[in-house]
């Protein structure tokens, strides 16, 4: 049991020298604030045992890491219909990309890239009266901690500069594959976007993707043992922006990662393991985080390879 603890301390001195290589991201004004020294571990199993090293407990923005939570909370509602609006193929592009989406006539690659979570959205604010109260409390059950919050900074200064996003949005409503106004869906993709969570949280809230749906401390399931499934492929195709061969690669697991320095990564039956380290290598997945993955991966000889 304490061999983990082990792993995560090892791995921790490791990927110190790494900590400066990254870049924190600049195109939030909020973020750019960010230390890149911060570094935070934490492994949660199903089992109930937790590992934590460095900052694991300290709340950071989880950014692209909450398509996950849209996703699995649309797949549960719509099943099959949201399909119908946006693909589950790896985009091979980076996340902000406007060319595919014309190519594809409007129709997003998959819901990780930023066009394909617009659309996740949308379908947010028809499926609930009031979509970020429903996604909070949909994320706080999932993490067991009635504390998580948005954060208002986060969102705004996104707001203020995500001129690509709203390209994006207003790219898909022109293909007509957007059924609210732009400015609405934008909203409360910002606001979703700015989740605070620590790593102890984020490990905690996948823990029902690591036990074919249903959370293991409370035994309540979360979604099906079929949608499970279907979203750990997703993770492991689609979540690692233009990287998610070299993830598979290197760590072997799904996973997602966001640009607040955050990557997931599930280990089905067995564990979460959580990363945040802010600075980030050009494709936008945290370039020590990615390193500390594949080094637990390496360490542990465990992949679902
Ligand atoms: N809010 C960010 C954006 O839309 C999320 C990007 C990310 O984490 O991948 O640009």
């Amino acid at each position: 049991m304490t061999a983990y603890q082990d792993i995560i301390e090892k791995i921790a001195l490791e990927v110190k020298p790494l900590l400066q290589e990254g870049k924190v991201a600049t195109y939030i004004p909020a973020l750019s604030r960010i230390s890149p020294e911060k570094f935070g571990m934490s492994v949660a199993t199903v089992k109930g045992e937790l590992f934590t090293i460095g900052d694991a407990d300290e709340k950071f923005s989880i950014q692209s890491i909450s398509k996950v939570f849209t996703l699995a909370m649309i797949m549960d509602r719509i099943g099959d219909a949201l399909w119908e609006r946006v693909g589950r193929e790896a985009s091979g592009n980076p996340f902000n990309s406007l060319i595919q989406l014309e190519y594809e006539n409007g129709k997003p690659r998959n819901p990780f890239i930023n066009a394909g979570a617009l659309i996740v959205t949308d379908l947010m604010i028809l499926e609930n009266k009031d979509p970020l109260q429903d996604l909070l409390g949909f994320v706080r059950k999932c993490a067991n901690n009635p504390e998580i919050g948005f954060d208002a900074e986060v969102a705004l200064s996104e707001k203020m500069t995500g001129h690509r996003n709203a390209a994006l949005a207003s790219f898909l409503k022109s293909y007509g594959n957007l059924v609210n106004e732009v400015e609405r869906v934008l909203d409360i993709y910002f606001h979703q976007c700015s989740l605070s969570m620590s790593c102890v949280d984020l490990s905690r809230a996948f823990l029902f993707l690591a036990n074919g749906g249903t959370d293991p401390r409370s035994g309540k399931m979360i979604c099906g043992p079929r949608q499970a499934k279907r979203i750990n492929a997703l993770m492991q195709t689609c979540g690692l922006y233009d990287e998610c061969g070299e993830f598979a690669y290197r760590v072997g697991l799904p996973g997602k990662s966001g640009v607040g320095g955050g990557i997931v990564a599930v280990m089905p039956g067995e564990l979460v393991l959580t990363v945040w380290s802010p600075g980030l290598n050009p494709s936008g997945n945290s370039l020590a985080g990615m390193k500390a993955l594949e080094l637990f991966t390496t360490y542990t000889a465990r992949s679902i390879f």
